[in-house]
């Protein structure tokens, strides 16, 4: 019994399986370009939807489709994927016994399977006999997925991947579509070469990220920094990377130890405990890995929401790539890189290769540009995208710690002076620790007797030494010195550009950065945050019980647009992110109960009527929203306006609870009177319940009191007592 093939189009096929509503920017064109029989090269960052581009064909194809992975879990995954949303998909790896194996060829045979996911080995090895099976069947399209393994310019070659090149050879009529997202010109260019499609389109979207918020700080606490980030974040995945596996490994242990469970993970771990350990973060049994770079590859995790580096990555490339591991499922991610100079030095150490002087140059310019892009003035979305060959056009990202910190420039041409002086006198030859000893006329026996002598000793003093650092760096920076480094040490020396300070007084501007403002949220509507907790924990419950990681039960998209939309019944529920039909028959109705339930108690009404397919983000994100304080404030408004505190949380779409510690937090601040929530002869009652219970929790202390009292009005005469 083969599936009946009634056509659908490409639309279709992402409604009814995969829940989306639209086709993100080139997917659609792609696939209509394949389904004519066309052979195509797709360049698509990381999370940019590939999979989708052969996907939804394979569904519209008569036949069967073949998609050649690299990499036996991701396989496995994206098998689990499609098979959780009713679309028939398979694999065949050698690890598989016989009749495992035979049961599947069955099924293929019977025209029951759409995708057959397969590794290059197996596909051109045992002397072509796969291939010549493949022949007997109706194979309608071969997708290449990380097609840059078969460049040798890649960062991945994979000597398997060139035999691909027998599969145009052998079925000269099918079509290929291949898929990366090298950002890497000459590997694009390689791809098709190599696959033997040199007439094949190439499809290229743009590498901008744009939920990945960018931030590069100066390592000074970078520890305190991270638990200070794992604090206000806490329950969501993230990964840290860090140089060496001794450091990993102590990262992991302090996180733990405050707190924060982390696991780490690198090369020098058995192979069972690496699988371990990536199967515990991909079903949220641990958080938070730390890692060197080994590790990621095998992960295509949808939500992990932050990338961090405890260290500097050894290029740009590198950190694009670690960077994109976050966010693919299109939600606000960050990535967080401490910066230091160190780090930078021993990089350079890694990157002279013996004996190899051609290399060793090309990994040192390639230190050399991310070290600048450290330490750069810039936007560093801007950066990235100029890097990569595209241009970014906006004069400010609005998510990047360039973009987001108010900065102001002053005239700082006699800080320049002194310091390029001091470099001047001293010849040339110290570092900047020196070099502020100089100029802060350092009685120490290190600074030479000559040195004391000279006009600039002494003449900074009033400037301290961590801001000399700063303006040694910035001036670093905006090239008014460089550094050359010698052996273990480093000496500044003066520059074309330091020249026209000293000797035509031109004038040197430095900037201070004041303060980081807040990103603006995309989704202004907002979703409820306590309702999608519930929603979260119901799907960890059911991920657990089908034994599978609970992003492949339902993505954090669908929670959020959940909990923003308070969908009521099926026809509602279709019009939810990632609810295909499957996923409405399989997990509809638990919930839609959890969301009717919360929307019941709290009095809150369905929004579905604010959803616009698909583009209500792009309109929406002008407006400015309000950020975390200020929602307390708005409470406030709508208490003074006259508004009750049911009123204020249907028109919030927040928690009747969460207006109600609003509110009590503003008595404790004495904003508001506990009288103006609480009727006055009510208030001795309630305080001695407290008395008697205790404030610890709510329900004795209004099961002491009786219907007559509410929750509200017990929290406000709590503040009221702790304000004192
Ligand atoms: P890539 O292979 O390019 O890294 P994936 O194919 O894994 O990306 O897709 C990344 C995420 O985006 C997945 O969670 C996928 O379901 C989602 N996605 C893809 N296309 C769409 C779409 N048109 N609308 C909504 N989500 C989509
Ligand atoms: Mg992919
Ligand atoms: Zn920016």
């Amino acid at each position: 019994m083969g599936i009946n093939f009634i056509f659908m189009s490409p639309k279709d096929v992402l409604k009814k399986y995969f829940g989306y509503e639209v086709f993100r920017d080139t997917q659609e064109k792609i696939i209509d370009f394949v389904l004519k029989g066309n052979d195509a090269v797709v360049v698509m960052p990381t999370g940019g939807g590939k999979s989708v581009c052969f996907q939804v064909p394979a569904m519209i194809f008569p036949g069967i489709t073949i998609v050649i992975s690299p990499l036996i879990a991701l396989m496995k995954d994206q098998v689990d994927g499609l098979n959780a949303i009713g679309i028939p998909a398979t694999t065949l790896n050698s690890s598989m016994s016989n009749d495992e194996q035979r049961i599947i060829i069955n099924r293929i045979q019977n025209n029951e399977i759409k995708l057959l996911y397969i590794a290059p080995e197996r596909l051109t090895g045992d002397g072509g006999r796969f291939l010549n099976y493949l022949q007997q069947l109706p194979v309608c399209l071969f997708a290449i997925d990380e097609a840059h393994c078969v460049s040798m310019w890649g960062h991945d070659f994979r000597p398997e991947y060139l035999q691909m090149a027998l599969l145009k050879k052998t079925f000269p009529n099918v079509p290929i579509i291949a898929l990366t997202a090298s950002a890497d010109k000459i590997t694009r260019a390689d791809i098709a070469e190599k696959l033997g499609i040199p007439d094949a389109k190439i499809f290229i979207s743009s590498f901008n990220r744009p939920n990945i918020h960018y931030f590069i700080e100066r390592k000074k606490n970078a520890y305190g920094e991270i638990l200070e980030y794992l604090e206000k974040h806490k329950n969501v995945s993230g990964i840290i990377y860090a140089l060496s596996r001794k450091s990993t490994e102590t990262l992991a242990e302090n996180l733990t130890e405050d707190g924060f469970p982390a696991a780490c993970y690198h090369a020098g771990l058995d192979a069972a405990t690496r699988a371990k350990v990536q199967e515990d973060f991909k079903k949220d049994k641990v958080k938070i890995i730390v890692a060197t770079i080994a590790f990621g590859m095998g992960i295509d995790k949808p939500d992990v929401r932050f990338v961090m580096h405890y260290n500097v990555p050894k290029n740009i490339e590198s950190y694009y790539q670690e960077t994109g591991r976050a966010g693919r499922d299109g939600l606000h991610s960050d990535a967080i890189l401490y910066y230091s100079y160190g780090d930078i030095t021993v990089l350079k150490n890694f990157a002279s290769i013996e004996n190899n002087p051609q290399q060793s140059d090309i990994l040192l310019k390639k230190l050399d540009k991310m070290a600048s892009f450290c330490s750069a003035n810039q936007c560093r979305r801007k950066m990235l995208m100029e890097y990569f060959n595209e241009e970014y056009t906006e004069n400010n990202c609005g998510s990047c710690d360039f973009c987001l910190s108010k900065r102001e420039t002053f005239d700082a041409t006699v800080i320049a002076q002194k310091a390029l002086s001091a470099v001047l006198r001293t010849e040339e030859r110290f570092g900047i620790n020196y070099l502020i000893d100089v100029l802060r006329g350092s009685k120490s026996e290190k600074i030479w007797k000559q040195h004391k002598e000279i006009k600039t000793y002494g003449i900074g003093a009033d400037i301290s030494k961590e801001l000399w650092n700063v303006y040694f760096k910035e001036l670093i920076d905006q090239q008014y010195l460089k550094r050359i480094e010698d052996g273990n040490f480093s000496h500044l020396v003066l520059t074309e550009k330091s020249k026209d300070v000293l000797y035509r007084n031109e004038k040197v501007y430095l900037t201070q950065q004041e303060e980081r403002i807040e990103a603006v949220e995309e989704n202004v509507l907002g979703f409820d945050k306590e309702l999608f907790e519930q929603l979260r924990f119901v799907r960890t419950e059911l991920a657990a019980k089908e034994g599978v990681p609970p992003y492949l039960i339902l993505g954090d998209v669908s929670l959020q647009e959940l909990s923003t939309f308070l969908p009521q019944n099926t026809s509602d529920l279709e019009k939810i992110s990632g609810f295909g039909e499957i996923k409405i028959e399989k997990y509809g109705s638990q919930f839609l109960n959890i969301v009717k339930g919360y929307c019941e108690i709290n009095r809150l009404h369905s929004k579905m009527d604010q959803k616009r397919s698909g583009k209500q983000k792009k309109v929406l994100s002008k407006i400015k929203p309000t950020g975390p304080s200020d929602t307390k404030k708005q409470t406030l408004y709508l208490f003074r306006a006259g508004k009750t505190i049911t009123d204020i949380a249907a028109e919030r779409s927040l928690a009747i609870t969460t207006i109600e510690g609003h509110l009590s937090e503003f008595i404790l601040s004495g904003e508001i009177k506990v009288t103006e929530i609480v009727e006055e002869n009510k208030i001795p009652a309630i305080k001695l319940a407290i008395k008697n219970v205790g404030d610890q929790k709510l329900t004795p202390i209004k099961e002491f009191l009786g219907e007559n009292y509410s929750f509200g009005e017990i929290r406000a005469v709590i503040a009221e007592m702790k304000r004192g």
